[in-house]
């Protein structure tokens, strides 16, 4: 157990401003690994005020000067590599081997793929007789959730100082160790003090606090529908700019001539990874009736294998909201064919992978975001059917379309109201605009695309 001191404000830990801590836990063993402070008001004025003094530097700093410093920061979280995937591990409970290749390397990447956009984009363009100058927007406040620590961290962060963007972050509770080991990174990579900024602290308190901020210009929020409309709300009633990357309900859609085997194991490995807690999770298998028998079978015997490699939920209420879905499934008459709500072990947040079939619709566990290692299967009569089906929940982030001819995944998908589709388990492109369509989000992450999120035009005429 160690208590961390200190909030990276203005180039410096500093003390918080209040005497509160946060506990942090391993979710694997439930036992208490650390203390970060619980930062107040106070501490995200401190922030905010900070970025707002270093922005004028930051955005006259030449692109390929940030370039530099973003560089330097990917190379200052690769050196971390090792010690940001034990941290993972500790404080999420992620798997070892999933902790390096994706919670420590995905992000890697993604900052790399930042160095590179802040040296190549066109900060200035010509249209007509005009030249369109493309602006930082100012202060950002990034909330970001637990799920993927560093990922969401970076995904904000990276592309904000890429576009001369000066940036407040408020963390998770529950994942704060990592986003010291971020800010670190930047303090080491040389960022000039205020550019970057952390306060640990709680959602309602210093979350909101930083949503709340008159001197904050963009608000870009990772985390749950719920707090996102409010965030929305708080954002629109100021006349700030906001991103939300909200919740997903996405499709596994398998048409007739698609290798069902191998599209079932993908889709439930796809649902199981991270136990369960990825916003893009194809937590709905869309399969034709003819084929359904054999897929759930399928399904069930691939979930089981799982058993032993997930790793636990992130907290208690986690898994009790899980379980909870589980067995309202069960209630609704779906059929549990793997898992069920009882707890795999005594210690640890742990839920068993799970495959609901028979389900339909209308219930809970086809509309709901579950958060947790929750597969759900529906049948479908035909193509119009199964996109009804894909469509008809109120997210739209991601989603999957396979068959024998990739052609015809391609124009299922086009109909498809939703942000990604993977086609016949395409991989996934770090570089690639990722948000959501309908209640799933505004704006995108990732790319060129997430870097024009932190930017406003100014164009001048001759
Ligand atoms: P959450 O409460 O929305 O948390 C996301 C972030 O927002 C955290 O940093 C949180 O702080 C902060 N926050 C909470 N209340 C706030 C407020 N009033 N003002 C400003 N910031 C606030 O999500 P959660 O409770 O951790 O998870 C609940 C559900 O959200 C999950 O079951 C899942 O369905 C969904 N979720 C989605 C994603 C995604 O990637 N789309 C990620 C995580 C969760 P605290 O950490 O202190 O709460
Ligand atoms: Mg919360």
């Amino acid at each position: 157990m160690k208590a961390h001191d200190g909030m990276y404000i203005d180039g410096a830990w500093r003390p918080a401003a209040g005497p509160d801590v946060i506990e942090v836990v391993n979710p694997a063993d439930e036992r208490v690994i650390g203390t970060v402070p619980a930062g107040t008001a106070e501490d995200v004025d401190a922030a905010v005020r900070a970025a707002r003094a270093a922005l004028p530097g930051w955005s006259a700093t030449p692109p390929a000067e940030r370039a530099a410093r973003l560089a330097a920061l990917r190379d200052a979280l690769a050196a971390r590599e090792e010690e940001i995937a034990e941290t993972v591990t500790a404080e999420l409970g992620a798997p070892p081997a999933f902790a390096r290749t994706v919670h420590a390397g995905l992000p890697i990447a993604v900052a790399g793929s930042y160095a590179d956009l802040a040296a190549t984009y066109a900060f200035e363009e010509k249209v007509g007789n005009s030249t369109v100058y493309h602006e930082p927007v100012g202060v950002v406040g990034a909330i970001t959730p637990w799920n993927y620590p560093l990922h969401q961290i970076v995904a904000k962060a990276a592309p904000a100082l890429a576009a001369g963007c000066t940036v407040v972050l408020k963390p998770a509770e529950d994942t704060p160790l990592t986003a010291r080991l971020f800010a670190g990174a930047v303090d080491e990579a040389g960022l000039p003090a205020g550019v970057f900024n952390l306060v640990t602290g709680l959602g309602p308190v210093a979350g909101q606090a930083l949503a709340e901020h008159p001197d904050v210009d963009l608000v870009s929020f990772t985390g749950s529908t719920a707090v996102g409309k409010r965030i929305g709300a708080i954002a629109g009633g100021a006349v700030k700019r906001v991103a939300l990357e909200l919740g997903g309900k996405s499709a596994n859609v398998i048409l007739p001539s698609a290798d069902l085997a191998r599209a079932v194991n993908v889709g439930v490995a796809n649902v199981m990874s991270n136990s369960g807690q990825t916003c893009s999770a194809w937590t709905r298998m869309l399969v034709h009736r003819d084929q359904y028998e054999e897929a759930v079978a399928l399904a069930a015997t691939a979930a089981a294998k799982y058993g032993e490699r997930i790793g636990p939920v992130v907290n208690a209420k986690q898994r009790a909201r899980v379980r909870g879905y589980i067995e309202k499934g069960v209630a609704e008459g779906a059929r549990l064919v793997s898992g069920g709500p009882e707890s795999p072990c005594e210690r640890g947040y742990f839920v068993s992978p799970t495959v609901l079939a028979d389900v339909t619709p209308g219930m809970a566990v086809a509309q709901e975001e579950i958060f947790g290692p929750v597969l759900t299967v529906l049948r479908y009569d035909d193509e119009e059917d199964a996109l009804r089906i894909a469509n008809g929940t109120v997210y739209g982030l991601a989603g999957a379309v396979w068959a024998g001819d990739e052609a015809e995944a391609v124009a299922f998908a086009r109909r498809m109201d939703t942000g990604q589709v993977d086609i016949n388990g395409g991989r996934f492109n770090p570089l690639a605009p990722f948000g959501g369509y309908k209640q799933s989000g505004v704006g995108r992450e990732l790319g060129a695309h997430g870097l024009t999120e932190y930017l406003q035009t100014k164009s001048l005429q001759f």
